[in-house]
């Protein structure tokens, strides 16, 4: 039987529209993604991008405090030990704040699948979805909420040294004995290359912040913290050409290439950090939404989650090149489910 609803994505957005849709009775069937080594490389794990992140200060209604006891009575025992609380006061982490959307999004009867979409059919209805698993499901409506992934500049070198000194990720790999206390390379003018440094701070001796041009793109409080990190050098005007190392220690240094017309630079680094901006993962749709040039879903109505497909929905950073925030996110969420489910009663479907 067809279900009501299928969301697929496991970010703010996700867990959002799963705990409106869910308590609208809709019993929507999420798909939170596959841990694979693929997506553990892409940075597409399940829980989104928040996974990735450190502490969430500007998510409305959590002030730092201490919220291990909170949180251990919030979620679910099976998956306390999974998850790496932090002790004392803190704003919230995005892992744990992701850990409390999905625990809240269960407790009013979402189905939580552990994999991924790989093909959906629209052409058809009920909408048919396939897995990574092989799984065929039918829905009548779908909500979209797949997010948007870490870019790479597309450097031969850079492809080489992934996992072995490449990241784009300084919350998952900046802890490794191989960064630690060495001179590391961020990428990077916006908030994201800004926090990447700041956070790497904490391991490297050195955090070179590369930047295209001599102006960062990052909020001013983030800013200031990076300008005045005295570990954090700006390398203005640059750009990172190549990474280089070899077998056995992985990489070793980059060559900077000046974008205004200065010569190219050696530093020798361990590490390199790119926080470039980010890519709409959309590729599984294959063409069957309509898209914006960047590859994001286009809403077709303003202040509506409707795409260009009549009962298919789009929540979050997915259909959102502009904000990116975790809480907009959460918010198109609950538009998505709504709309969702006043679709869904127009067109008598229970
Ligand atoms: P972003 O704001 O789009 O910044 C991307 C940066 O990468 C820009 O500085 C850009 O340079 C540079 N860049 C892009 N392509 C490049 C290339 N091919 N070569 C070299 N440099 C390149 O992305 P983001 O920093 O990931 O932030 C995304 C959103 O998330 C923003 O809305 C941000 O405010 C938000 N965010 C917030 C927080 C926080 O509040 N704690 C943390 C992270 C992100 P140009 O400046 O020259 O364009």
């Amino acid at each position: 039987m067809a279900e009501q609803v299928i969301i697929i994505g496991s970010g703010p957005a996700g867990w959002s529209a799963a705990i409106y849709a869910s308590r609208a009775e809709l019993k929507p069937l999420q798909f939170e993604g596959a841990i694979t080594e693929e997506n553990r490389l892409a940075g597409t794990l399940p829980l989104g991008q928040l996974a990735l992140t450190t502490e969430v200060e500007n998510f409305a209604g959590f002030p730092a405090g201490d919220l291990k006891p909170f949180i251990e009575t919030a979620i679910d025992p099976k998956r306390l030990p999974y998850m790496n609380i932090h002790e004392g006061k803190h704003a919230v982490t995005g892992p744990e704040l992701m850990e409390l959307m999905r625990q809240q999004a269960i407790n009013f009867g979402t189905r939580v699948v552990t994999d991924d979409v790989v093909e959906v059919d629209l052409s058809k209805r009920p909408f048919v979805v396939k897995t990574l698993e092989g799984k065929t499901h039918e829905a009548h409506a779908i909500i979209v909420a797949t997010g948007a992934k870490a870019n790479y500049l597309g450097l031969p070198s850079e492809d080489a040294y992934k996992n072995r000194g490449v990241s784009a990720c300084a919350v998952c790999d900046g802890a490794l004995p191989r960064f630690r206390n060495k001179p590391l390379v961020v990428v990077g003018g916006g908030d994201s290359a800004v926090e990447e440094a700041t956070y790497l701070t904490k391991y490297a001796s050195t955090v070179h912040l590369v930047h295209r041009r001599d102006k960062l793109r990052a909020s001013m409080i983030m800013q200031e913290r990076a300008l005045n990190n005295p570990k954090i050098k700006m390398e203005w005007n640059s750009t990172l050409d190549e990474v280089t190392g070899n077998d056995k220690d992985g990489v070793c240094g980059v060559n900077l290439g000046s974008s205004t017309g200065g010569a190219q630079r050696e530093l020798p680094v361990s590490g390199v950090f790119l926080a470039i901006g980010h890519t709409p993962n959309t590729a599984f749709l294959k063409g069957q939404l309509a898209l914006n040039e960047s590859g994001y879903i286009q809403w077709t109505q303003p202040f509506r989650t409707a795409t260009s497909v009549e009962g298919v929905f789009a929540a979050g950073d997915v259909a959102d090149d502009y904000y990116k925030q975790a809480i907009t996110s959460a918010g198109t969420g609950c538009m998505a489910a709504l709309d969702a489910e006043r679709w869904l009663a127009a067109k008598g479907i229970h």
